[in-house]
C-alpha cells in the first residue's frame, strides 16, 4: 500500500542522516482539531524556511525560499515538497554533507495550527486557510495553489491575513531556534553563545565537577512581606507552576521535581529542547501553563501533570504546551557552577537557553523590586523573589532568596509557591540593543500637503519630550493608516506579539473583545517612534494610568461643533471655564485636532470613571442651561441642530481621548494643541495648529499649559456641593427642560 512518507524515504539513507523515519499513522481526529505545525530554517544548497502541518499523521510541507512574513503585502512563495514523519518537527541538527538536503537544520519555529473548514477539501481546493499560535507567528494565514509548477513542484503562496494583531510590515521575527535558541549559523560552525558560556566559566574558577541527583538538590526562598528597592538584588516574576529541576546530559534530558520524581514523560515539549541544547548542564526553573490571557494557569498545569497515556500527553503538548522558565543554573559543560555569584550564573544561563520558546530565560530586574511588583500586581501575577547577586547557589532554605507575594485586595498574601519566573516585557531592563527603522518612510501620508511617513515618524520623535508625560503609564489605543490619510484604517488596541522586547504593554480584560489584550505604553521617543512607523497617526490616550486603570486623572467635556460656527465652541468653552473657577476647579483647553476644542478638568484619581462622567454631565447641562441657543448635551445629530455638542460621554473606562500633541488624520496636519486660556478667544483659528508648527511652539512657550491636569488635585467634594447647590437654585430646572426638549426634537 503506497504511504505518504515513500517520497521523503526514498531520498534518505537512515544508516547515514541522523532525521527521523517514522511511520504515518492515520489517527481520527476532528477536523478542525489544533494540531501540530513546525518551520525549519535548512541551510540547504539553498537557504529556505521549510513549513510544515501536520495532517493525516504526516507532515504536510513547503519549502518557502523568503521565509514566512508577517506583512500581508508580501506573498511568500512556497514549493510543495514530499511529506515528512511527524517526529521530523523536534529534528534540528545537521545533515551530513553527500546526503539529501545536506547542511543544517534549526527549528525556528513551532505551535498549533487550525484549519479553518476541511483542510483536506482546501488543500484540493488549492486553498488553505489557518490559525496558527506558534512563539513567533500567530493569526490567521492562507496557502494558495498558483498555476506555475517548478520541476514538476506545485507552487503555492504563503500568506498572512490583514487585520488580526500580528500582521505588519517588515520582516521582526526573531531567527534563533526556538528548541535550542540557537542560530542556524552558530548550528552550523558547531560553535556559539553556548560553548563560549562554557569557557567563561572556566575562566570564572568554575571547578570540573560531575553533580550526582544528591549533590543538585533545589535553592529555596525564605518569606517575606513587603516589597523593596536595593543595590545588589536581583528581583525575578515569581510565577504558579511546579519548581522543576533539569539536567541534559549528552543529549538526553531529565525533569526532576521537588520531591526528586522523574517528571521528564510529562512534559515532551520542556525535554525536546533541553535535548537540543549543544552543552550539558543543570538548570533550575518553574513549569507553568500559559492561559489564553498569558498568565500562569495553574488548574491547566495541574490537569497536564495527570495525563498518563503518552498519546494524551503528545496531544496536550501541542493543544496546551508548557513552559519552562529557567532562572538558575548548577553546572554547565561539567563544569560546577554553584560556587560563582548569581549575577554571573544567570550570564552564563542567558547563554545557554533560548528567550523564545517552551525553556525559556527568565530575566530579572536590577535594584528596583518596587517597581518590578507594582507591575506584577498590575498583571496579575503571583509576586517578585528578590535574591541577592552575589549569593552562591546553595541547597536548602536561604535568606539570600526572598519570596514576596502579592498582596491580594483581600488583605491576604497570594499562596506561597517555590520562585519561578519570567520577567514580563514591561519589565525587562529598558536598554537593549535599539533599532527604530522607519519603513517605507518615503510613503506619502498627507497628499495635500506632501507630508510622507517618514515625516510623521520624525515629528513623533521631535515632540516626544513633551508629548511623553501625556502618554506616560497610559493605555494607548492606535488608529493605523498603512497607506495615509486617504487610505483604510484601523484601530488597535491589542499589542502585536513581535513588537520588540522593550515596547511596554498593560494587559487588560476587554469585554468587547472577550479576552485580554495587551495595551502598548510608551515611555520614551523611541516607543513613540516605533508606535508610529506601525502606521500610526492619531494616538489616543486613557485618562487612567496602568496601576490605577479605575482612577482617571482627568474629566472631559468635548465641545464638537460639526455645522456651529467656531467662535460658539469658544464662547461655550469660556463658559465651562467660567463655571469651574465659580466651583473651584482649575480646567484647561486643547484643541482636539479635529474642529472642536477639549476642555480637562485635573481629578488627582479622586474619582471613579463613573463619578468623573457623572462631573462631566453637571458641567455639560449647567453650560447647556445657560447658553441653550447655541449649546446642546444631546447626542443624536438631527436634536443638535446647528449647536455644538457638549459631550462628556468620553469619561469612562477605557475610554479615551487624543493625546495632547497627536496628529489628526486630516489635510494639512493639524495637531491636538494645549492652549493658554488667553488664547480661547474669536480669533482662535486652531487650523493652525499643525505638525509642521507644534514643535516650534512647544519649545516656545515657557510652559506646557496643560501640564497641570496631571497633577492638580482640587476639592472636588467642595466643589460638586457648590455644583448642587447652584443647580438646585437656578439652572437645574431649565437644565432638565432643555434636556427634555434636546431629546424630543427632530
Ligand atoms: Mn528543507
Amino acid at each position: 500500500m503506497p504511504d505518504r512518507l515513500d517520497s521523503y524515504r526514498a531520498k534518505r539513507d537512515p544508516g547515514r542522516t541522523p532525521e527521523p523515519f517514522g511511520p504515518a499513522e492515520e489517527g481520527v481526529r476532528a477536523l478542525d482539531a489544533p494540531r501540530l505545525f513546525v518551520v525549519q530554517k535548512h541551510a540547504a544548497r539553498r537557504l529556505h524556511w521549510d513549513f510544515r502541518l501536520e495532517l493525516g499523521g504526516t507532515l504536510r510541507s513547503w519549502a518557502v525560499p523568503k521565509g514566512p512574513s508577517a506583512d500581508p503585502a508580501d506573498k511568500r512563495m512556497a514549493v510543495e515538497v514530499e511529506d515528512h514523519p511527524v517526529e521530523y518537527a523536534g529534528f534540528e541538527g545537521l545533515i551530513p554533507a553527500g546526503n539529501y538536503g545536506a547542511g543544517a537544520v534549526i527549528v525556528w519555529d513551532r505551535g498549533a495550527w487550525r484549519p479553518v473548514g476541511d483542510p483536506y477539501e482546501g488543500l484540493a481546493r488549492g486553498k488553505l486557510v489557518f490559525q496558527l499560535s506558534g512563539y513567533k507567528l500567530h493569526g490567521e494565514w492562507t496557502l494558495v495553489r498558483t498555476r506555475m509548477a517548478q520541476g514538476g513542484k506545485q507552487q503555492w503562496l504563503l500568506l498572512k491575513h490583514r487585520g488580526d494583531a500580528w500582521a505588519g510590515p517588515g520582516r521582526p521575527f526573531a531567527e534563533e531556534s526556538v528548541l535550542s535558541g540557537r542560530l542556524l549559523e552558530e548550528l552550523a560552525a558547531g560553535e556559539g553563545r553556548a560553548e563560549r558560556a562554557v569557557r567563561e566559566a572556566e575562566r570564572l574558577g568554575a571547578p570540573r565537577r560531575a553533580l550526582s541527583r544528591g549533590d543538585a538538590r533545589l535553592m529555596r526562598a525564605e518569606p517575606r512581606g513587603a516589597p523593596f528597592d536595593g543595590e545588589g538584588w536581583l528581583f525575578e516574576v515569581k510565577y504558579d507552576g511546579y519548581r522543576l529541576l533539569a539536567r541534559r546530559e549528552g543529549a538526553r534530558a531529565t525533569l526532576l521535581t521537588l520531591r526528586g520524581e522523574d517528571a521528564t514523560a510529562l512534559y515532551p515539549e520542556i525535554a525536546r529542547p533541553l535535548e537540543t541544547l549543544p552543552v550539558d548542564a543543570i538548570v533550575d526553573g518553574e513549569v507553568v501553563v500559559l492561559g489564553p490571557d498569558g498568565r500562569p494557569d495553574l488548574d491547566a498545569l495541574e490537569a497536564r501533570s495527570r495525563l498518563a497515556r503518552p498519546a494524551d500527553v503528545a496531544r496536550a503538548a501541542i493543544e496546551r504546551p508548557a513552559t519552562y522558565f529557567v532562572f538558575d543554573l548548577l553546572a554547565l559543560g561539567g563544569l560546577d557552577v554553584r560556587a560563582l555569584p548569581l549575577a554571573e550564573r544567570k550570564r552564563l544561563l542567558a547563554d545557554l537557553v533560548p528567550r523564545l520558546g517552551a525553556v525559556r530565560y527568565a530575566d530579572h530586574v536590577e535594584a528596583r523590586g518596587e517597581d518590578l511588583q507594582r507591575e506584577v500586581r498590575a498583571r496579575g501575577l503571583a509576586g517578585v523573589v528578590a535574591k541577592r547577586a552575589d549569593a552562591p547557589y546553595r541547597a536548602g532554605r536561604s535568606s539570600a532568596w526572598l519570596d514576596i507575594p502579592v498582596e491580594r485586595s483581600d488583605g491576604h498574601a497570594a499562596a506561597t509557591h517555590d520562585a519561578s519566573p519570567p520577567v514580563p516585557r514591561a519589565a525587562r531592563p529598558a536598554r537593549p540593543a535599539r533599532e527604530v527603522k522607519v519603513t517605507n518612510g518615503e510613503k506619502v501620508w498627507f497628499p495635500a500637503d506632501g507630508i510622507t511617513k517618514a515625516d510623521v515618524v520624525a515629528y513623533y520623535r521631535a515632540i516626544a519630550p513633551f508629548m511623553l508625560p501625556y502618554l506616560k503609564d497610559r493605555p494607548l489605543v492606535l488608529t493605523r493608516y498603512p497607506d495615509g490619510i486617504d487610505g483604510k484604517s484601523f484601530f488597535q488596541k491589542d499589542a502585536p506579539r513581535w513588537r520588540p522586547e522593550w515596547m511596554r504593554t498593560v494587559r487588560i480584560r476587554s469585554e468587547d473583545a472577550g479576552r485580554d489584550l495587551d495595551h502598548f505604553l510608551v515611555d520614551d521617543a523611541d516607543g513613540l517612534a516605533w508606535i508610529a512607523n506601525l502606521g500610526t497617526i492619531p494616538l489616543h490616550v486613557w485618562s487612567s494610568r496602568a496601576g490605577a486603570l479605575e482612577r482617571p486623572d482627568w474629566c472631559v467635556v468635548d465641545l464638537d461643533p460639526k455645522e456651529a460656527p467656531f467662535e460658539h465652541v469658544v464662547r461655550i468653552a469660556r463658559a465651562v471655564r467660567a463655571l469651574c473657577e465659580e466651583l473651584g476647579l482649575p480646567s484647561y483647553p486643547k484643541t482636539t485636532g479635529q474642529k472642536g476644542l477639549h476642555v480637562l478638568v485635573p481629578l488627582g484619581g479622586q474619582l471613579t470613571h463613573a463619578q468623573s462622567r457623572t462631573l462631566g454631565e453637571l458641567l455639560a447641562r449647567a453650560v447647556e442651561a445657560e447658553l441653550p441657543e447655541i449649546a446642546t448635551t444631546a447626542r443624536a445629530l438631527p436634536a443638535r441642530g446647528e449647536r455644538v455638542y457638549l459631550d462628556y460621554l468620553q469619561n469612562g473606562y477605557g475610554k479615551t481621548i487624543a493625546a495632547p500633541y497627536a496628529v489628526r488624520p486630516r489635510p494639512g496636519a493639524p495637531v491636538s494643541t494645549p492652549l493658554r486660556w488667553s488664547e480661547v478667544t474669536a480669533r482662535l483659528d486652531s487650523s493652525r495648529f499643525t505638525i509642521r508648527g507644534a514643535l516650534g511652539r512647544a519649545r516656545r512657550l515657557r510652559s506646557d499649559p496643560l501640564l497641570p491636569v496631571l497633577s492638580g488635585k482640587p476639592d472636588l467634594m467642595a466643589a460638586l456641593e457648590r455644583l448642587r447647590v447652584r443647580m438646585a437654585a437656578s439652572g437645574a430646572g431649565r437644565a432638565r427642560k432643555s434636556a427634555r426638549e434636546g431629546r424630543t426634537t427632530r
